[in-house]
């Protein structure tokens, strides 16, 4: 389909200060005199030229023109509609949405000023719900920077049973964030915040850290075997080509074997076969075992299961909950038969009850991980029960 396009002769008006927003255009060819009033006096702006875009900003907050536009020579302008960049607008992260409206604001009263048009002073204190949201955001996310800083951030040890035994072999690390004003900040939602920047990297450094040093705390205190801690990990951390050799060295410069320390990656992250699979590789090549976190949950698929060697299976908690009708107890006792047949262990979690334990260990699932084995303690806890 062709673009729409208006032509224009030289000296015509495109539009002029005070129109109601129609829609935006890009140059196609020509040139067109951005110009305003000043104190009664015209005064030009600047003169805009092909591939670039003119009357946006109007369109962007739906106020009158603040300019007006001529066309220089003739020219030809392709028409974009408010909806285009209505569109684009909402899907954009709201973050880069606030910092584009917040520049919009401040170039209108720096506009008004330049005018001497006071009219809309006020209306640049003004912020919108979702500006507000995207900056409330912003603002977590530097405090969430500095208190990985100031080392605010806790790492709690949730038990993993071996069901036919009674032990406990390992420990999941789960990160805590206590809030100075909010609390206890769930890492279901702070974890997701430091994902969508690069803040997620340093997060992952510290657990993986702090889950090292609570290993050699509990060889120090004597626990025999040495439990394992798994540490979950990001996408972006699986990205870094480094992360293994990285963890390696922390192992080492701990003495701590390197079988002792778990990763786990979530069902959706193993979309991308590929990457999952070096890690995997690279993994095994020093004896880290990989556990496939959140097995049945979203992107329900056994495609993963057929390329990728994981050690272990984590069945997600909803299918736990299902084990107090006949269909879900068959389903994992299906699941139960497709690990030992892959040669992985299966933890069960999110288990609550006794019953729920109760059918896990007649199916011959392995591990049982949830609030009835315990909930995640602080490494004191632990060492205190001992
Ligand atoms: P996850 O890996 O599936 O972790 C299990 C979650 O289930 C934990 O929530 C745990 O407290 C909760 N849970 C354990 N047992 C039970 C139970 O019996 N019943 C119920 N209702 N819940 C139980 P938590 O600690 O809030 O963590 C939420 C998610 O945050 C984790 O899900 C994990 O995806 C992510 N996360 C936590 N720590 C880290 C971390 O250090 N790095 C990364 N990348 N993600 C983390
Ligand atoms: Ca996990
Ligand atoms: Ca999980």
């Amino acid at each position: 389909m062709q673009p729409y396009s208006e032509l224009f002769k030289a000296g015509e008006l495109v539009f002029a200060e005070g129109d109601a927003p129609s829609g935006a255009y890009l140059i196609e060819s020509g040139r067109i005199e951005i110009s305003t009033t000043q104190l009664g006096e015209p005064r030009v702006l600047g003169v805009l030229g092909p591939g670039m875009l003119l009357g946006e900003m109007a369109v962007l907050d739906e106020s009158t023109r603040t300019a007006t536009a001529r066309a220089l020579t003739d020219c030809r302008l392709i028409l974009i509609g408010k909806d285009q960049f209505a569109e684009r607008l909402a899907a954009a992260d709201p973050v880069v949405r606030a910092l584009l409206m917040s520049q919009l604001t401040r170039y209108r009263s720096a506009l008004a000023t330049l005018t001497g048009d006071t009219r809309d002073a006020g209306s640049a204190a003004t912020v919108e719900p979702h500006e507000a949201f995207a900056l409330g955001k912003i603002r977590l996310e530097s405090e969430l920077r500095a208190a990985l800083e100031r080392k605010e951030l806790e790492l709690r040890l949730q038990p993993i049973e071996e069901i036919v035994s009674g032990r406990i072999a390992g420990y999941e690390a789960l990160v805590r964030w206590t809030h100075p004003e909010r609390g206890a900040v769930s890492p279901a939602e702070f974890i997701r915040l430091a994902e969508e920047t690069s803040l997620i990297l340093p997060i992952g450094d510290y657990v993986l850290e702090r889950a090292c040093d609570m290993l050699v705390e509990l060889r120090k205190r004597g626990f025999k075997p040495l439990p394992f801690i798994a540490a979950n990990l990001s996408g972006r951390q699986i990205d870094d080509p480094t992360l293994v050799e990285r963890i390696l060295a922390l192992l080492r410069a701990r003495d701590l074997p390197p079988d002792r320390l778990k990763l786990e990656v979530t069902e959706s992250l193993v979309m991308d076969h590929a990457r999952i699979g070096e890690l995997l590789a690279r993994c095994h090549a020093v004896g880290m075992p990989v556990a496939l976190d959140d097995f049945g949950t979203g992107y329900s698929n056994l495609g993963p299961l057929l390329t990728l060697n994981f050690d272990q299976i984590k069945l997600d908690a909803s299918f736990i909950r299902a084990l107090d009708r006949p269909r879900g107890v068959a389903m994992v006792g299906v699941i139960v038969g497709m690990a030992h047949a892959l040669d992985c262990d299966l933890i069960a979690e999110g288990v609550e009850t006794r019953e729920q334990r109760e059918v896990l260990h007649r199916l011959g699932c392995r591990y049982a991980q949830g609030w009835l084995v315990g909930k995640p303690l602080s490494l004191e806890d632990v060492l205190g029960r001992h």
